[in-house]
């Protein structure tokens, strides 16, 4: 029966082996999820022919998960049971209820603690001495405020005692550990989708980045109207898998969505973005969850774009993006200016996510994030005065000093302080701000707002319209230009591309589809 199964399924698994040097497909079994579907043969034989249904290649299997440490024996058979089919397998490591739980959120530890610090050992010997490979899902941070944490912090702030704790975790009590069981075991550290906080809660993308092997992204924005899990737009993904990406060079590795609050529209608009942000793998959080809820009409949905999403895949894999510099340093506070970025992009400016102020760019985008680079009044200056184009919030603004802001190269957007409230700009309030920050790249771009736009390498640009409304959108380039549709997707989304001497037109752009236009 279940070999039947198999050769069904078949298709999807070839397509997914053939394209897993472009973009892999991978999925995780939680602590739980080890025991409730892979504690039998049955159950594992069941999984395996989900995952070459939904063209997953790449297994993590998790040891540890909030109090649960999955059996030794189980997880041996597990991974054996996948490799002999042909998978990728590796672990994971989820640092939830480890030892002392934290003052604030309930799920968090206290790191201080030195019970705690043993037993985040123990964790990771344990799982370097099954797996060569370790995720750790992004748990690893501390919001505590016990007694113990305030005598050790001392006069620091929390972000900065944050900050050293959870640098010397890993190193003493995870990567030290794990390498001494296993000299081949390779750890990699996935960060959350809130990168804006990291700093404040002990996540120090440089230093980290530097200490682990690979790094991973969160990239699950679900869907911004839920009301429990919502208020992230899609552009978000995007952004911080960009971000993070130049930061992890060569070590970056995927990025990681779940179904959480979403819709089979929104589950696949976070597949978009990550490949579209040129992720080398998606992780599809998590098995047990996709089989419950709205997880398999996501999953049906997606395996009709997987073919496309390679496709995607191809088009950005070693092309540079061009568009508006949009820095965020590292470790940089946001003060009322949140996920800033997110929004901007959400407008249709084509960003290029970096974690470095250069001037040496055409267009750039600057808000209070900036503030962090204690050169930056001289660089923004440098930029003014070799009349760069510059978009900055109206918070920067208020908070320069010595910068003279009276200057027709420099464009204020009022954001005042609430991002969120820019989805809000009409149409013709978005026309100038686009025309003025994209005339140094040689284009006009008019659409409605919710209507991203991405430039990739020269010859490709992406439209995406994230609106529940069908969209009319045009490029207006500086010479006529030829046009091929090179990809739409979902499968049965839809545009009618016109053009008139150097004027693009994509009208009826159909909701929540992402159109890319060879030129
Ligand atoms: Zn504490």
């Amino acid at each position: 029966m279940l070999m039947v199964l198999r050769c069904q399924s078949q298709p999807l698994w070839d397509l997914a082996n053939e394209n897993k040097g472009l973009l892999k497909i991978s999925t995780l079994f939680t602590a739980q999820n080890v025991r409730d579907h892979l504690g039998s043969e049955q159950g594992i034989s069941k999984a395996i022919d989900w995952c070459k249904k939904t063209g997953v290649t790449h297994v993590f299997i998790e040891t540890f998960r909030s109090r649960y440490t999955a059996k030794r024996e189980t997880l041996e058979r597990a991974k054996s049971g996948f490799e002999e089919e042909g998978f990728e397998v590796s672990g994971c490591v989820t640092t939830t209820q480890v030892g002392k739980i934290s003052t604030g959120w309930n799920l968090i530890s206290c790191y201080t603690n030195k019970g705690t610090q043993k037993s985040l050992q123990e964790i990771f010997e344990y799982t370097a001495s099954i797996f060569d490979e370790i995720m750790i899902d992004d748990f690893l941070f501390t919001d505590c405020q016990c007694e113990e944490c305030e005598k050790a912090r001392g006069g620091r702030t929390w972000a900065d005692y944050r900050c050293e704790l959870m640098v010397r975790m890993s190193r003493e009590r995870i990567l030290a550990p794990a390498r001494a069981v296993n000299p081949n075991v390779k750890i990699i550290i996935k960060y959350p989708q809130w990168y804006d906080n990291f700093h404040n809660r002990g996540y120090e993308v440089s230093r980290e980045t530097a200490d682990y092997d690979r790094t991973w992204v969160g990239t699950e924005t679900r869907d911004y109207d839920d009301k429990r899990w919502g208020g992230k737009v899609q552009y978000e993904a995007y952004y911080i898998m960009r971000w993070l990406g130049e930061i992890g060079g060569p070590k970056t590795g995927g990025g990681w969505f779940d179904p959480y609050g979403t819709t089979e529209d929104t589950y696949v608009e976070q597949a978009r973005q990550t490949v579209l942000a040129d992720a080398k793998e998606m992780l599809l959080f998590c098995y047990g969850s996709l089989l419950r809820d709205t997880g398999p009409a996501n999953v049906e949905k997606l395996r009709t774009e997987i073919p496309g999403l390679f496709k995607l895949a191809a088009l950005v894999r070693n092309r540079s993006i061009r568009g508006i510099l949009a820095p965020k340093p590292p470790n940089s506070d946001a003060y009322d200016e949140q996920y800033v970025f997110d929004f901007v992009g959400m407008l249709g400016l084509p960003l290029v996510p970096t974690a470095k102020i250069d001037t040496d760019v055409k267009v750039a985008f600057f808000s209070v994030h900036a503030l962090k680079d204690p050169e930056f009044s001289d660089k923004l200056k440098t930029m003014l005065n070799e009349e760069k184009r510059v978009l900055i919030t109206d918070g920067l603004a208020d908070r320069l000093d010595g910068v003279n802001l009276d200057n027709e190269n420099l464009v204020v957007l009022k954001v005042g302080g609430n991002p969120r409230r820019l989805l809000e700009l009409t149409r013709e309030q978005l026309k100038p701000i686009r025309d003025r920050l994209l005339g140094p790249l040689g284009i006009k771009f008019d659409a409605p707002n919710k209507v991203a736009l991405y430039l990739i390498g020269e010859d490709y640009l992406i439209v995406e319209n994230f609106n529940d409304g069908s969209v009319d959108a045009s490029v207006e380039f500086l010479k006529p230009v030829k046009a091929m549709k090179a990809l739409v997707l979902p499968i049965d989304g839809d545009v009618k591309i016109s053009k008139i001497l150097g004027r693009l037109y994509l009208s009826e752009i159909t909701p929540r589809t992402l159109v890319a236009v060879e030129y």
